[in-house]
């Protein structure tokens, strides 16, 4: 049986449907039905926040977040390890990324680079916590506040991670959630926005619903509204994320056990809850990882190259910015399967079969 890096967690399907019979018998299919206010509501509490707004997806999320911030030119500094969303919806809002380099132990941007990258028309700062690993947010913040910056985390992996004892959505001025079907927490579809300041937040809200209300018009906005049947996945899938965290810790322990030594892993920081939403690892060279996907592959099992190539490289991007260690990690970095349904067996054959190669 094939495997892939990932594969979707799904209620059991009466579940669903309950929840799909409920929406038949009142008639809202969208536009901020009693669903999508019962998730928003169970996510705020689960993350500890008073505001947050679940939007179509995490792209849209994060281009929210800089019209939010009235953010729509100038330079923002980003990382260059991430998904391309990361990249794109910068871009997408007619803004500059200035990519500054990562940290080698734990991929994050590495927060002493940053200064030197800040020029007049330096707006924000786009972190991600990259595979649930917290950015360095205390020096962030600190450097934000030193240049009257505005910070946004690209949380999209860092669902029920937590940092010092609360989540690690609460840090910054915007953190963004992707609720796509391969994440560890979804909605098939979704994403969401967490808002420290109520002002910029019901900003947000009104721009996730093209800007207006009623036959008032107040500011250019866009269709960040989420449907009944998403949210409806993820009110039937809310109730077993302690379930899957617990599952994937499992796997990746058992990862953790018989890969020990023979591959390097990152290195979470202290005070970090880790949420076990990936399992990267870093081979000594390119070849090495390609000799190790082609063993795999031969087996019908298909890990990742998550993140290739490094951002900076894009090819529409108009001027070329070198970020060394990012494109170092890139060329040798992946993630191994990792979902709750995974088999011990599974799992024992691909340790076995990277054993071999290495
Ligand atoms: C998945 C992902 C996104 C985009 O989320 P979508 O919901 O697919 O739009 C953004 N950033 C990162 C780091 C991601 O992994």
């Amino acid at each position: 049986m094939t495997i892939y890096v990932t594969k979707s967690f799904l209620p059991p399907f009466e579940e669903y449907a309950e929840i799909v019979r409920k929406v038949w018998d009142n008639g809202i299919l969208t536009n901020h039905g009693p669903c999508v206010k019962e998730l928003e509501a169970k996510l705020k509490d689960f993350i500890g926040t008073q505001n947050l707004y679940y939007v179509t997806n995490g792209t849209i999320a994060l281009q929210l977040a800089l019209s939010a911030l009235d953010i729509t030119e100038g330079e923002i500094i980003t990382t260059p390890f991430s998904y391309v969303a990361t990249t794109s919806s910068i871009l997408w809002e007619r803004c500059k990324p200035v990519f500054v380099d990562i940290e080698p132990h734990n991929f994050t941007i590495d927060a002493d680079k940053i200064e030197a990258a800040i020029t007049p028309n330096t707006k924000a700062i786009m972190a991600v916590h990259v595979f649930g690993y917290a950015c360095n947010v205390e020096k962030i913040q600190q450097i934000a506040d030193k240049h009257g910056l505005k910070v946004i985390y690209d949380g999209a992996h860092a669902f029920a991670s937590r940092y010092k004892g609360k989540s690690l959505l609460n840090y910054g001025d915007i953190s963004t959630l992707s609720f796509h079907a391969t994440k560890l927490f979804h909605t098939i579809e979704g994403g969401a926005c967490i808002i420290k300041n109520k002002e910029v937040a019901d900003k947000l809200d009104l721009r996730r619903r093209f800007g207006h209300t009623g036959d008032n018009h107040y500011s250019l906005g866009i269709n960040g509204k989420q449907s009944e049947f998403h949210a409806a996945m993820g009110l039937a899938n809310f109730p077993y994320i302690s379930d899957i965290i617990r599952k994937r810790k499992q796997v990746c322990n058992l990862y953790d056990n018989l890969l020990q030594g023979l591959i390097k892993r990152p290195a979470a920081q202290e005070g970090l809850e880790y949420n076990y939403a990936y399992y990267p690892v870093v081979f000594k060279s390119e070849a090495e990882l390609l000799k190790v996907f082609a063993a795999l592959n031969a087996q019908d099992i298909y890990p990742r190259r998550y993140f290739y190539p490094s951002l900076n490289n894009l090819p529409y991007l108009v001027d070329k910015q070198s970020c060394p260690v990012s494109e170092d990690i890139s060329s040798r970095v992946a993630c191994l399967p990792l979902y709750p349904t995974l088999a011990e067996q599974d799992i024992e054959k691909i340790c076995k079969i990277i054993k071999e190669v290495l």
